[in-house]
């Protein structure tokens, strides 16, 4: 089986300044010394992977906040996904980078992108942009997600996206759970006929005591080589570099009372994303009733 890889490393950096966001441009300043470590650290953790050709991995990366902007992540990814036991390579990306240019040097068939729209970052020029990229997306055979916050003011720009992506690409709705009871009924209803699986999303999911596969069948991998179950439970399993990719022999019930957002929801075995959205799971792209 092929083990899933969640991976961030300590750099915490982003282009963009959404105000929902606790890693905006505007709150995060990081010095230019941040930069060349965690290219150093990235390099270290890119070895040692490459090295351990017997178990088959995907790789989900999820940064806080945005890596794809930075030329050795792009870099990270190429290589990466050349690795031939990384079956595939799934990033989180507002796309504020050269496509065009990336595309042809990567191996498309693994690679997969997360991508996000934030209509207060991108004006009406940059949202044209935008859709360019996801079209060279599309005609490069890459698989793909769009999402969009669901914050009230976001709601049209949410409609207008729906009416301009073609209808095969996934628009995604992530709940905007900052304020408890948030959505009226109307504006719920608006959103699940964009996003049929909003109300998946839109759940604090109760997992204490409740069994997981996060630890088992998928694992978070830090810059230190550190693994833990997820990103919200803190005991260290196993380290990379000492271990290998060291897991649990089988889905382990949640320490913890709650479980907030896709990247844990993913794992929860009553939840069963994996019938929802098959081998797209790290890409959020549900599975159609052909699949
Ligand atoms: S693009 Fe994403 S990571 Fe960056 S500030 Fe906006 S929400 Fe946060
Ligand atoms: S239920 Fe969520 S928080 Fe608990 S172990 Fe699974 S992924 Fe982690």
């Amino acid at each position: 089986m092929t083990l899933m890889v969640l991976f961030r490393t300590r750099l915490e950096w982003c282009n963009y300044t959404c105000h929902y966001c606790p890693w905006n441009a505007n709150e995060i300043r990081v010095e230019s010394d941040a930069f060349r470590d965690d290219e150093a650290r990235l390099n270290r953790i890119i070895e040692r992977v490459a090295g351990l050709s017997q178990r088959p991995v995907e790789f989900f990366i999820t940064p806080k906040a945005e890596y794809l902007v930075l030329p050795y992540w792009r870099d990270a990814v190429r290589r990466l996904s050349a690795l031939p036991h990384v079956r595939r390579v799934t990033v989180q990306t507002n796309l504020a980078w050269d496509v065009a240019s990336f595309l042809p040097t990567v191996d498309v068939n693994k690679l997969a992108l997360w991508t996000t729209y934030h209509p207060t970052e991108v004006d009406a020029f940059g949202l044209e942009a935008l859709h360019v990229k996801w079209e060279a997306l599309r005609s490069a055979g890459v698989r793909f997600s769009v999402g969009i916050v669901g914050t009230r003011d976001n709601l049209d720009a949410m409609d207008a996206l729906r009416r301009r992506l073609p209808p095969d690409v996934y628009l995604w709705v992530n709940a905007y759970k900052r304020e408890g009871a948030y959505y009226t009924s109307h504006e719920r209803q608006r959103i699940r006929t964009i996003d049929p699986y909003f109300d998946l999303n839109d759940q604090i999911f109760p997992s204490l005591g409740q069994p997981c596969t996060a630890g088992s069948h998928a694992v978070y991998l830090d810059d230190e080589g550190d693994l833990r179950r997820c990103f919200f439970v803190g005991k260290v399993i196993g380290n990379l570099f000492r271990d290998g990719w060291q897991t649990l022999p089988a889905p382990t019930s949640c320490p913890i009372a709650t479980c907030h957002c896709y990247v844990g929801h993913m794992h929860v075995v009553e939840l069963d994303f994996r019938a929802v959205y098959g081998d797209n799971l790290a890409v959020r792209i549900p599975r159609r009733a052909e699949d």
